[in-house]
């Protein structure tokens, strides 16, 4: 079914840069089998996944949304592809993207846009635009995404579904192709709150193969998303982050906020006004980190280890084999994030950008761990406005990057943190998220709101 609607809405909504069709239905074949025996490999066995195109998987392309690595296929998979073969989980396809997970609106994939199933001359947000837009599609039911400033959240917000990004090294970073290294999480997406929690437990855990893997165990998100779904939340203590919802938001998407605050206090809840100073600055502090990373990372993407390849004619040196490849094989976004990191690493400068922004990422996770002290989780609206239009925002790359104005901070800190649908602006009568944030390994606390709440 999902494999139909895929062939019938795909062309226009562009959710997908590749679809395995024979793949899945093996997949989906060989889990019918588990079923029969009385032994599913996992709660989701057989329920179809999108998944973002920066995950490795072995056999089928894996293109970041870049022409450097289009037609590259992986030998190996990512841990979280891995988890889910075994779980029993059906890969559809891969998803399309922002190239390199840089953007807001998935406009910077070389394979064109993705458009947003609740108006097709929106954008879907970013860079996960495709795994959000295939849940709205009703293409389908889970997808994975990854969230480096909100690249989960924010789409998810846009699309009216739900977005994770767990706890910083909660979900394994193995191949999972490198944008900001320390920054970079992979989460479920799907369209319910108890969905997205069934699909984390599957990904989640402890990985020898990722360095900055957490080794502890996954909190229980399931349970916490079924006793949140009775709807009490007596005893939870709410906080409203004053410098995530004024100037710069929508109306529309303030009245919606101000709603949900509103319900979460009727379920229960204690709602506490909460001030984190230094959030103002996460934005500044994530665009030298997130550049900086980048420029190190990008560094692989040279035609000879990795990458497309030019100007190979013998005629040319390595160094202008090098130079015209990464000319021809990056767009201009990715060009504008590696000249800035480079820029921003280099000596003389370090101290006053990266050095900079690192101590701004130490008081914005003090900020938190202060908040922490006083309510159980923060809340915001996810994004200051809704879906914007195709184009809208492409030749002005600070306008999309206010975008991840809520959504950045949980990054910086390494917290946890989610999207999910808080109703339809009055502005525009489109999708409208609300964000709730919990303390890092906490991840259990935004399944037990969320779910209460959606
Ligand atoms: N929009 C942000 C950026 O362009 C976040 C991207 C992401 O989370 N991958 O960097």
């Amino acid at each position: 079914a999902h494999l139909d609607r895929i062939s019938e809405v795909d062309s226009e909504i562009h959710a997908f840069l590749h679809v395995d069709a024979d793949g899945a239905l093996a997949a989906a074949r060989a889990v019918d089998e588990t079923i029969a025996a009385g032994e599913p490999a996992s709660p989701i066995a057989g329920v179809p996944l999108a998944l973002k195109d920066v995950f490795t998987t072995r056999g089928m392309p894996t293109t970041c949304g870049s022409r450097t690595l289009e037609n590259w296929v992986p030998p190996y998979d990512a841990t979280v592809t891995r988890k889910l073969r075994e779980a029993g989980v059906p890969i559809l396809g891969k998803t399309n993207m922002d190239e390199f997970a840089m953007g807001s609106s998935t406009e910077n994939s070389a394979f064109g846009p993705t458009r947003n199933p609740w108006d097709r001359e929106r954008v879907p947000g970013g860079s996960g635009g495709g795994s959000s837009a295939s849940l709205a599609a009703f293409e389908a039911p889970l997808a994975i995404g990854t969230d480096t400033g909100g690249s989960i959240r924010q789409p998810a917000a846009v699309t009216g579904t739900v977005g994770v990004k767990p706890t910083y090294g909660g979900v394994s970073r193995y191949g999972l192709v490198a944008f900001s290294s320390s920054l970079d999480q992979g989460g479920p997406c799907a369209r319910t709150v108890l969905d997205a929690a069934l699909l984390h437990e599957v990904i989640a855990g402890h990985d020898p193969l990722d360095s900055t893997s957490i080794d502890a165990p996954v909190p229980p998100v399931v349970k916490a998303a079924r006793e949140g779904a009775s709807g009490d939340l007596t005893g939870v203590r709410i906080g409203v982050v004053r410098e995530l919802s004024g100037e710069g938001y929508q109306p529309g998407v303030l009245a919606s906020f101000d709603a949900a605050v509103a319900q979460l206090r009727e379920l229960g809840a204690e709602i506490v006004e909460v001030s984190c100073p230094h959030f103002t600055y996460g934005l500044s502090a994530y665009y030298l980190i997130a550049p900086s990373e980048c420029s190190s990372n990008l560094a692989r993407f040279d035609a000879m280890r990795y990458g497309l390849r030019v100007s190979d004619d013998g005629e040319h040196s390595a160094e202008e084999v090098m130079s015209a490849s990464r000319e021809a094989g990056f767009g201009p976004e990715v060009k504008r994030r590696i000249m800035l990191g480079t820029y921003a690493l280099s000596s003389g400068y370090y101290d006053a950008y990266y050095g900079s922004a690192q101590k701004v990422r130490t008081l914005i996770a003090r900020d938190f761990t202060a908040a922490f002290e006083k309510v159980d989780v923060l809340v915001s609206p996810t994004t200051p406005t809704t879906a914007f239009r195709l184009g809208e925002r492409v030749d002005d790359p600070l306008a999309m990057y206010l975008a991840d104005l809520a959504t950045i901070p949980a990054n910086l800190a390494g917290n946890a943190a989610m999207s999910v649908p808080s109703g339809l602006s009055d502005d525009d009568g489109l999708p409208v998220g609300l964000q709730i944030m919990a303390p890092a390994l906490a991840d259990d606390r935004l399944y037990r709101v969320g779910a209460a709440y959606e």
